[in-house]
Protein backbone atom coordinates (compact mmCIF):
# COMPACT_ATOMS: atom_id res chain seq x y z
CA UNK A 1 0.00 0.00 0.00
CA UNK A 2 1.23 3.36 -0.80
CA UNK A 3 -0.17 5.70 2.23
CA UNK A 4 -4.53 6.87 2.15
CA UNK A 5 -6.85 5.30 -0.71
CA UNK A 6 -9.13 8.32 -1.61
CA UNK A 7 -11.03 8.79 1.52
CA UNK A 8 -14.74 9.44 -0.46
CA UNK A 9 -13.63 6.09 -3.03
CA UNK A 10 -13.72 4.18 0.59
CA UNK A 11 -16.60 6.17 1.78
CA UNK A 12 -18.78 4.92 -1.48
CA UNK A 13 -17.93 1.44 -1.14
CA UNK A 14 -18.82 0.99 2.48
CA UNK A 15 -22.18 2.74 1.82
CA UNK A 16 -22.48 0.95 -1.19
CA UNK A 17 -22.20 -2.72 0.48
CA UNK A 18 -25.44 -1.65 3.26
CA UNK A 19 -28.49 -2.23 2.44
CA UNK A 20 -29.13 1.90 2.91
CA UNK A 21 -27.39 4.78 3.48
CA UNK A 22 -28.80 6.22 6.95
CA UNK A 23 -31.28 5.59 9.20
CA UNK A 24 -34.68 4.15 8.51
CA UNK A 25 -37.40 1.02 7.51
CA UNK A 26 -39.77 -0.32 5.52
CA UNK A 27 -42.13 0.05 8.69
CA UNK A 28 -41.12 3.78 9.08
CA UNK A 29 -41.59 5.14 5.52
CA UNK A 30 -44.76 3.14 5.97
CA UNK A 31 -46.18 5.11 8.87
CA UNK A 32 -45.15 8.65 7.34
CA UNK A 33 -46.63 7.66 4.22
CA UNK A 34 -50.21 6.80 6.32
CA UNK A 35 -49.70 10.48 7.67
CA UNK A 36 -50.53 11.48 4.25
CA UNK A 37 -54.54 13.20 3.73
CA UNK A 38 -56.06 12.60 0.98
CA UNK A 39 -52.75 11.93 -1.75
CA UNK A 40 -54.11 10.85 -5.32
CA UNK A 41 -53.98 7.21 -5.78
CA UNK A 42 -51.84 8.06 -9.10
CA UNK A 43 -49.38 10.81 -7.31
CA UNK A 44 -46.24 12.00 -8.60
CA UNK A 45 -43.39 11.88 -5.97
CA UNK A 46 -40.25 12.92 -5.93
CA UNK A 47 -37.62 10.92 -4.16
CA UNK A 48 -34.78 13.00 -3.52
CA UNK A 49 -30.78 11.98 -2.47
CA UNK A 50 -32.56 8.42 -3.38
CA UNK A 51 -29.41 6.29 -2.57
CA UNK A 52 -29.92 2.69 -3.41
CA UNK A 53 -33.61 3.18 -3.23
CA UNK A 54 -34.40 1.91 0.46
CA UNK A 55 -38.10 4.20 0.19
CA UNK A 56 -38.08 4.68 -3.50
CA UNK A 57 -39.59 0.86 -3.57
CA UNK A 58 -41.30 1.01 -0.49
CA UNK A 59 -43.14 4.23 -1.67
CA UNK A 60 -43.85 2.29 -5.29
CA UNK A 61 -45.23 -0.64 -3.04
CA UNK A 62 -47.47 1.79 -1.52
CA UNK A 63 -48.79 3.91 -4.27
CA UNK A 64 -49.91 3.08 -7.75
CA UNK A 65 -48.47 6.23 -8.55
CA UNK A 66 -44.92 7.07 -10.54
CA UNK A 67 -41.94 7.53 -8.50
CA UNK A 68 -38.80 10.20 -9.57
CA UNK A 69 -35.71 8.74 -7.80
CA UNK A 70 -32.56 11.59 -7.76
CA UNK A 71 -29.10 11.17 -6.59
CA UNK A 72 -26.26 12.63 -7.51
CA UNK A 73 -23.90 10.01 -7.69
CA UNK A 74 -24.52 7.54 -10.00
CA UNK A 75 -23.21 4.44 -8.39
CA UNK A 76 -26.71 4.71 -5.99
CA UNK A 77 -28.50 5.16 -9.06
CA UNK A 78 -27.12 1.82 -10.79
CA UNK A 79 -27.62 -0.30 -7.95
CA UNK A 80 -31.11 1.11 -7.59
CA UNK A 81 -31.64 0.39 -11.49
CA UNK A 82 -30.30 -2.61 -11.56
CA UNK A 83 -33.13 -3.52 -8.09
CA UNK A 84 -35.70 -1.76 -10.35
CA UNK A 85 -34.89 -5.03 -13.44
CA UNK A 86 -35.17 -7.67 -10.96
CA UNK A 87 -38.17 -6.58 -9.73
CA UNK A 88 -39.46 -6.10 -13.41
CA UNK A 89 -40.35 -2.24 -12.89
CA UNK A 90 -40.61 -0.30 -15.78
CA UNK A 91 -40.59 3.28 -16.73
CA UNK A 92 -44.21 3.80 -16.47
CA UNK A 93 -43.60 3.38 -12.61
CA UNK A 94 -40.28 4.30 -12.01
CA UNK A 95 -37.55 7.23 -13.61
CA UNK A 96 -33.97 6.91 -12.86
CA UNK A 97 -32.55 10.72 -12.56
CA UNK A 98 -29.22 11.97 -11.49
CA UNK A 99 -29.47 15.42 -9.68
CA UNK A 100 -28.11 17.85 -7.40
CA UNK A 101 -31.04 18.04 -5.03
CA UNK A 102 -29.69 22.27 -4.92
CA UNK A 103 -30.47 22.62 -8.40
CA UNK A 104 -33.57 20.00 -9.28
CA UNK A 105 -34.24 20.06 -13.26
CA UNK A 106 -38.10 20.06 -12.82
CA UNK A 107 -40.97 22.82 -12.78
CA UNK A 108 -42.83 23.97 -10.45
CA UNK A 109 -46.01 21.95 -9.30
CA UNK A 110 -44.34 18.79 -11.14
CA UNK A 111 -45.09 16.39 -7.81
CA UNK A 112 -47.79 15.47 -5.52
CA UNK A 113 -45.32 14.51 -2.73
CA UNK A 114 -41.80 14.84 -2.23
CA UNK A 115 -40.07 12.71 0.06
CA UNK A 116 -36.51 12.60 0.69
CA UNK A 117 -34.65 10.01 4.02
CA UNK A 118 -31.49 10.78 5.49
CA UNK A 119 -30.75 13.42 3.00
CA UNK A 120 -31.96 17.00 3.67
CA UNK A 121 -28.88 17.68 6.30
CA UNK A 122 -26.53 17.76 2.32
CA UNK A 123 -27.99 21.21 2.11
CA UNK A 124 -29.35 21.75 5.33
CA UNK A 125 -32.93 21.37 6.72
CA UNK A 126 -34.45 24.68 6.03
CA UNK A 127 -32.08 25.49 2.90
CA UNK A 128 -34.17 21.99 1.54
CA UNK A 129 -37.54 22.84 2.22
CA UNK A 130 -37.31 26.12 0.79
CA UNK A 131 -35.50 24.90 -2.16
CA UNK A 132 -37.90 21.96 -2.46
CA UNK A 133 -41.25 23.81 -1.87
CA UNK A 134 -42.25 24.58 -5.64
CA UNK A 135 -41.55 21.32 -7.00
CA UNK A 136 -44.81 20.63 -4.77
CA UNK A 137 -48.32 21.50 -5.84
CA UNK A 138 -50.18 23.92 -4.00
CA UNK A 139 -51.12 21.62 -1.44
CA UNK A 140 -49.14 18.79 -1.94
CA UNK A 141 -46.82 17.40 0.38
CA UNK A 142 -43.42 16.76 1.58
CA UNK A 143 -42.38 14.12 4.14
CA UNK A 144 -38.14 13.99 5.27
CA UNK A 145 -36.32 12.39 8.05
CA UNK A 146 -33.46 14.59 9.88
CA UNK A 147 -31.12 14.03 12.30
CA UNK A 148 -33.01 15.96 15.59
CA UNK A 149 -31.39 16.82 18.89
CA UNK A 150 -34.01 14.80 21.54
CA UNK A 151 -33.02 17.22 24.33
CA UNK A 152 -32.55 21.00 24.72
CA UNK A 153 -29.46 19.36 27.13
CA UNK A 154 -27.36 17.41 25.22
CA UNK A 155 -24.20 14.95 26.71
CA UNK A 156 -20.62 17.26 25.84
CA UNK A 157 -19.75 14.31 24.05
CA UNK A 158 -22.79 14.52 21.47
CA UNK A 159 -22.55 18.16 21.50
CA UNK A 160 -19.06 17.92 20.30
CA UNK A 161 -20.03 15.57 17.60
CA UNK A 162 -22.52 17.01 15.81
CA UNK A 163 -21.03 20.48 16.74
CA UNK A 164 -18.35 19.50 14.20
CA UNK A 165 -20.15 17.03 11.58
CA UNK A 166 -23.91 18.96 11.50
CA UNK A 167 -23.87 22.10 13.47
CA UNK A 168 -27.36 22.66 12.19
CA UNK A 169 -28.94 20.54 13.41
CA UNK A 170 -32.15 20.92 15.49
CA UNK A 171 -34.68 20.04 17.97
CA UNK A 172 -38.53 18.76 16.66
CA UNK A 173 -39.59 22.43 17.96
CA UNK A 174 -36.79 24.47 15.92
CA UNK A 175 -37.19 22.11 13.07
CA UNK A 176 -40.83 22.99 13.21
CA UNK A 177 -40.16 26.51 13.19
CA UNK A 178 -38.01 25.80 10.22
CA UNK A 179 -40.55 24.54 8.01
CA UNK A 180 -43.39 27.48 8.89
CA UNK A 181 -40.84 29.75 8.27
CA UNK A 182 -39.98 27.97 4.91
CA UNK A 183 -43.81 27.86 3.83
CA UNK A 184 -45.33 24.56 5.60
CA UNK A 185 -47.55 23.34 8.02
CA UNK A 186 -46.41 20.12 9.82
CA UNK A 187 -48.79 17.43 9.63
CA UNK A 188 -46.83 15.65 12.33
CA UNK A 189 -43.76 13.95 13.40
CA UNK A 190 -42.24 10.99 14.54
CA UNK A 191 -38.85 9.57 16.51
CA UNK A 192 -37.60 6.72 14.35
CA UNK A 193 -37.18 3.70 16.43
CA UNK A 194 -33.54 2.90 17.71
CA UNK A 195 -34.07 -0.36 15.73
CA UNK A 196 -33.76 1.91 12.61
CA UNK A 197 -30.34 2.61 13.60
CA UNK A 198 -29.12 -0.99 13.21
CA UNK A 199 -31.27 -3.31 11.40
CA UNK A 200 -30.40 -2.00 8.15
CA UNK A 201 -27.71 0.56 8.86
CA UNK A 202 -24.93 0.41 11.77
CA UNK A 203 -25.17 -3.62 12.29
CA UNK A 204 -24.20 -3.62 8.41
CA UNK A 205 -21.66 -1.10 8.76
CA UNK A 206 -20.11 -2.71 11.53
CA UNK A 207 -19.63 -6.03 9.23
CA UNK A 208 -18.39 -4.14 5.96
CA UNK A 209 -15.95 -2.16 8.46
CA UNK A 210 -14.37 -5.31 9.48
CA UNK A 211 -14.12 -6.80 5.82
CA UNK A 212 -12.63 -3.68 4.60
CA UNK A 213 -10.45 -3.15 6.99
CA UNK A 214 -9.11 -6.75 6.19
CA UNK A 215 -8.98 -5.95 2.83
CA UNK A 216 -7.49 -2.47 2.66
CA UNK A 217 -5.45 -2.04 6.37
CA UNK A 218 -4.32 1.57 7.63
CA UNK A 219 -4.83 2.75 4.55
CA UNK A 220 -8.72 3.16 5.09
CA UNK A 221 -7.95 3.92 8.36
CA UNK A 222 -9.39 6.89 9.07
CA UNK A 223 -12.80 6.80 7.22
CA UNK A 224 -13.48 3.53 8.79
CA UNK A 225 -12.41 4.77 12.21
CA UNK A 226 -14.91 7.93 11.55
CA UNK A 227 -17.45 5.94 10.54
CA UNK A 228 -16.89 3.52 14.20
CA UNK A 229 -17.13 6.47 16.37
CA UNK A 230 -20.66 7.80 14.86
CA UNK A 231 -21.56 4.44 15.92
CA UNK A 232 -20.05 4.39 19.48
CA UNK A 233 -21.93 8.01 19.86
CA UNK A 234 -25.26 6.42 19.78
CA UNK A 235 -24.49 3.56 21.93
CA UNK A 236 -22.87 6.18 24.64
CA UNK A 237 -25.74 8.73 24.46
CA UNK A 238 -28.65 6.71 23.62
CA UNK A 239 -32.37 9.04 23.64
CA UNK A 240 -30.16 12.31 22.90
CA UNK A 241 -31.19 12.45 19.24
CA UNK A 242 -32.34 10.50 16.84
CA UNK A 243 -33.78 10.52 12.64
CA UNK A 244 -37.07 12.42 13.11
CA UNK A 245 -39.80 11.79 10.57
CA UNK A 246 -40.96 15.12 9.58
CA UNK A 247 -44.24 15.01 7.40
CA UNK A 248 -45.30 18.13 5.92
CA UNK A 249 -48.05 20.25 3.83
CA UNK A 250 -47.43 22.96 1.47
CA UNK A 251 -49.15 25.94 2.85
CA UNK A 252 -50.86 28.37 0.29
N1 LIG B 1 -32.38 7.95 0.93
C1 LIG B 1 -31.34 6.93 0.94
C2 LIG B 1 -29.92 7.52 0.94
C3 LIG B 1 -29.57 8.45 2.08
S1 LIG B 1 -27.82 8.85 2.10
C4 LIG B 1 -31.52 6.03 2.13
O1 LIG B 1 -32.27 6.38 3.05
O2 LIG B 1 -30.92 4.95 2.14
C5 LIG B 1 -27.78 10.43 1.26
C6 LIG B 1 -27.84 10.31 -0.25
O3 LIG B 1 -27.77 11.63 -0.80
C7 LIG B 1 -26.71 9.52 -0.88
O4 LIG B 1 -27.25 8.55 -1.74
C8 LIG B 1 -25.92 10.56 -1.65
O5 LIG B 1 -25.35 10.04 -2.84
C9 LIG B 1 -26.97 11.60 -1.97
N2 LIG B 1 -26.45 12.94 -2.24
C10 LIG B 1 -25.38 13.56 -1.71
N3 LIG B 1 -25.28 14.82 -2.15
C11 LIG B 1 -26.32 15.01 -3.01
C12 LIG B 1 -26.77 16.11 -3.80
N4 LIG B 1 -26.13 17.28 -3.78
N5 LIG B 1 -27.87 15.95 -4.56
C13 LIG B 1 -28.54 14.76 -4.58
N6 LIG B 1 -28.17 13.69 -3.84
C14 LIG B 1 -27.07 13.80 -3.07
Amino acid sequence: MTGDLDPFKIFLELQLGLPRNGPGSAASTARAFAMLPGLREDARILDIGCGQGASTFELLRLTRGHVTAVDLFEPFLDKLAARAERARIGEDRLTIKRGDMAALPFHDGEFDLVWSEGAIYLVGFETGLRLWRRLVKPGGFVAVTECTWLTDAPAAEAMAFWNDAYPGMGTVAENGAAAERAGYEIIGTFTLPQEDWWAEYYTSMRVRIAEMRATYGAAAESVLAAEEAEIALIENNPGQYSYVFYVMRRGD
